[in-house]
């Protein structure tokens, strides 16, 4: 990671952190408030896209560093408080963005797919609202996520399967050859928030 910009301040209701570094390929951004208040408080990671936009990439739920860190104050060492979290954020980020393009665009029949997701999944009036926590313990646990786009219309999201996978490798065209298993979470001996 080669450094572009570093960014710190802190007053006495917030301080935050911005640190900017340029990967092959990528530029990314890790953002940290820490607010005085938990829910004034975020970390996310970004990635520059073609557009000139930030995309989130990655993110840490307050509840994990909040309490772990200083009242907001002047005198705060920023940069030695928020480092390390940005640095683990940082390369959370690169790790995901070397497995899948983030700026990939969603395309309107993926989209009409995850509305059906929604939809049968939560009701035709759905709502389901994802935690950082949440997207992190799917990211360790089950397989990476494949959207399978079907010659019939159909759309398959999978967690199941492997990279290497004919299911996966096809599109979904040719059957998978069952050596797609991933451990079960009570199993991984990590549990979830819970
Ligand atoms: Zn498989």
């Amino acid at each position: 990671m080669n450094e572009r910009d570093e960014i710190s301040g802190a007053s006495s209701g917030s301080y935050h952190y911005t640190r900017v570094v340029e990967l092959p390929g990528h530029t990314l951004r890790a953002r940290i408030e820490r607010g005085y208040y938990i829910n004034r408080s975020f970390a996310v990671a970004e990635v520059l896209s073609d557009d000139g936009a930030w995309t989130s990439v990655a993110a840490d739920g307050p509840g994990n560093w909040w309490h772990d860190t200083p009242t907001p104050g002047s005198d705060v060492q920023v940069v030695a408080t928020l480092g390390e979290l940005a640095e683990v954020l940082l390369r959370r980020a690169a790790g995901m963005l070397a497995v899948q393009p983030a700026t990939r665009t969603i395309s309107p029949h993926v989209n009409g797919a995850i509305s059906a997701l929604l939809a049968t999944s939560y009701g035709f009036d759905g709502e389901k609202r994802v935690e950082p926590d949440d997207i992190v313990w799917a990211y360790d646990h089950g397989g990476a996520l494949y959207v399978l786009e079907h010659p019939d219309g159909s759309v398959t999201f999978t967690k199941a399967h492997r990279e290497g996978c004919p299911f996966v490798i096809s599109a979904g065209a040719q059957d998978c050859d069952d050596d797609c298993c991933f451990p079960h979470p009570a199993e991984v001996g990590r549990k979830p928030w819970n």
